[in-house]
């Protein structure tokens, strides 16, 4: 006869397993490799969480394939299996019976498997149960249904497995209970037993309930050098209201000082837990409270669940109103806090809104560095048009992704996000944050999260694209890839030329990009999105000073030189405070220069002139900030401040 044991949930049950691998070879059954050669399937079942159970739901449907070619297969369902899955594994079982001579199949507990005194069945797991069961009653929690009371090993017996398992040469023991510091002999005793045993080897153990755990046991785990200096503290929640409906026997201000009191007795000592997100009713505040706890306490290790309606439990008559998409959001947060993602900040905000210098003060007081996410500025000497920053107004801020490449040759969004990432990287080794800041929305995406295909300028096609309006592009971009057309700016004409060159080209339309907090390439960082706030008129205004004080620093000027070096390239030709320009440069200046007409240079000398230039570039700017106001709109991520202090209030708690 063949034996096959399938092992869902936690320690205690795979030390469980161990125990009926040992008692099943005692009644002359062999292992079998798998499910397929076995004549017994035994499911070591878990109702913790409902996910445990529909997965063992789906092997059971398997395992009614097996029985229909070999009838004589035999379904044992053990473990911690709660009264309501019993019944239901059980009237499964019922359904798909084979009567064969196997027997029918059975649900029993471990004691009614293994008999009454299936702890002592001696096993050479390295995990050694010194109780099991629980009288907590967390109001969650199957545990104390589905084991039953607390029962604890004696002393002797655990001491004899553990002298056994350091005799075969095991290095690390874990002692194993639902709440190790209730053992009924004293936990803290048998650690200071075990800690005199000769040979080599560490103690660990799971779980301790934060509401018991003595000074006595503290001490002991101190001064016990084969007591490893680890403890499970499961805190399940930072809100006191949470963890009172919980039944859980502290507070959050208990819990902080027993773990200050740990760190203070315990040097080096790690801590870890266990919490439950979108408990019934728990509401945003109640869960930034646990947010707030995780920030306060570094925890080496936690394990996060998503809360789970248990039938039987107190907790079941609440109502599970925390939906699943939250509760995945919650989970994403607090996993995020642990696993300690590097950080990256986005500042971002319509044209004239005062980026550049927010971006400045941020970098200054949390020591950042700033990549520049501004689709003209790439560009070397479009200086004044772009408003890029000066070396006065970086204040010694390094700035990068700024000058990459002559206004000659196009930049496209892969090569920018290449640039990008290097930057990010580079930064975040020196151990300072980086800062992406600018209003190129499209850029911040595509660096963010996004894989922008790799589809090489065809120029030909491009020559080809751009004789049409922008009108006829978008028209064209929204039959080839309507998804793309309904995020794209549709009067950007250099955008919509690229994003058709892109599914032209690749025969498949721009993969969606999206907006997350997690991000990261693709979800290595944790992002804070800080936007720039400015009331419309306001903003209005402060774009007529900026396009004023551009042309007074001689905007007209570098839009000469410009076309004097490079021509009327398509960059100059789509940029916003040059393209204006060129409208009026019906011939480049050096054929001005080469005797050129005359008249349109004079006129261009003229303040008239000039002054309806720069209206014309107030007013595509204005239009061009609107549009940005939008497109940002979609990222519900951003958290929108409107000065300084708001910000740095953000940045306290995304960082502390
Ligand atoms: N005895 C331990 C934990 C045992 S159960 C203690 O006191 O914490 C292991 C973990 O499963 C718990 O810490 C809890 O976070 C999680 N858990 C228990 N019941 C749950 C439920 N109904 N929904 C989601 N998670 C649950
Ligand atoms: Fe469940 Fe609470 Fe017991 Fe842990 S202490 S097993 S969570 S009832």
């Amino acid at each position: 006869m063949k034996y096959f044991i399938k092992t869902f949930g936690c320690q205690m049950n795979k030390s469980d397993s161990e125990r009926i691998t040992g008692f099943l070879e005692k009644k002359g059954y062999k292992s079998a490799p798998n499910m397929k050669g076995a004549d017994l399937i035994v499911i070591n079942a878990c109702s913790v969480r409902q996910t445990a159970i529909d997965r063992i739901f789906g092997l059971l449907n398997n395992i009614k394939k097996l029985k229909k070619k070999n009838p004589k297969l035999k379904i044992i369902i053990t473990g911690c299996v709660l009264k309501s899955d019993k019944r239901k594994f059980e009237e499964f079982l019922a359904l798909h019976r084979t009567f064969s001579g196997a027997g029918f199949d059975e649900v029993l507990t471990t004691k009614e498997f293994l008999g009454n005194n299936y702890l002592s069945i001696l096993c050479s797991s390295i995990f050694v149960p010194i109780m099991t069961g629980c009288d907590n009653f967390c109001s969650y929690c199957v545990v104390p249904y589905a084991r039953g009371r607390e029962i604890s090993r004696p002393m002797e017996e655990v001491t004899k497995e553990v002298k056994n398992l350091i005799k075969k040469g095991y290095k690390e023991i874990i002692l194993l209970g639902q709440n190790v510091n209730s053992y009924k002999y004293g936990f803290a005793k048998l650690l200071k037993k075990l800690n005199t045993l000769p040979g080599k080897f560490k103690i660990y153990f799971l779980t301790n309930h934060p509401k018991d755990v003595s000074d006595e046991l503290i001490n002991t785990i101190a001064k016990s050098k084969k007591v490893a200096k680890e403890i499970h503290l499961p805190v399940q929640s930072g809100d006191d209201e949470i963890l009172r409906k919980m039944n859980r026997g502290y507070t959050v201000k208990q819990y902080k000082n027993l773990v200050k009191k740990i760190h203070r007795k315990i040097p080096n000592v790690k801590i870890s837990t266990d919490a439950i997100v979108g408990f019934p009713k728990e509401t945003k505040k109640q869960f930034e409270n646990t947010i707030k706890l995780f920030k306060q306490i570094k925890f080496d290790k936690a394990y996060i669940n998503k809360y789970s309606l248990r039938a039987d439990t107190a907790a079941a008559n609440l109502k599970d109103n925390v939906s699943w998409q939250e509760k995945k959001r919650r989970w994403k947060i607090l996993n995020d806090i642990i696993s300690n993602k590097p950080k990256l900040i986005v500042i971002l905000g319509p044209t004239a809104s005062g980026k550049s210098d927010l971006a400045v003060k941020v970098a200054k007081d949390f020591n950042g560095e700033i990549i520049s996410a501004d689709s003209r500025q790439v560009y070397k000497e479009m200086d004044i048009g772009t408003g890029k920053i000066t070396q006065k107004e970086m204040k010694a801020i390094p700035h990068h992704c700024l000058d990459l490449r002559s206004p000659k040759s196009q930049i496209t969004v892969a090569e920018y996000r290449k640039k990008a990432l290097e930057a990010i990287k580079q930064i975040q080794k020196k151990n300072k944050i980086p800062i992406l800041c600018g209003g190129t929305g499209f850029y911040i995406q595509a660096v963010i999260e996004g894989s922008i295909p790799e589809v090489k300028p065809d120029l030909k096609l491009r020559k080809k694209l751009e004789k049409k309006t922008p009108e006829q592009l978008f028209k064209q971009l929204k039959k080839l890839d309507p998804r793309r057309a309904k995020e794209i700016d549709s009067k950007n004409r250099r955008r919509l030329v690229r994003a058709l060159e892109i599914v032209i080209k690749s025969g498949k339309p721009v993969p969606p990009l999206q907006f997350s907090a997690q991000g990261g390439p693709a979800s290595g960082w944790r992002v804070l999105y800080l936007g720039i706030k400015k009331a419309l008129p306001e903003l209005k205004k402060s774009i007529d000073k900026r396009v004023d004080k551009m042309v007074k620093q001689g905007l007209k000027e570098e839009v000469e030189t410009l076309i004097r070096k490079y021509g009327r390239t398509t960059i100059l030709r789509n940029a916003i405070g040059y393209s204006e320009w060129l409208n009026y440069m019906k011939n480049p200046p050096q054929a001005t220069h080469a005797g050129g007409p005359v008249k349109m240079r004079k006129a261009l000398l003229s303040g008239k002139l000039k002054k309806q230039i720069a209206g014309t570039i107030k007013l595509h700017s204005f239009q061009f900030a609107k549009r940005q106001i939008t497109w940002f709109k979609r990222n519900k991520q951003i958290v929108w401040v409107e000065n300084y202090q708001q910000a740095k209030t953000l940045l306290f708690s995304f960082f502390f």
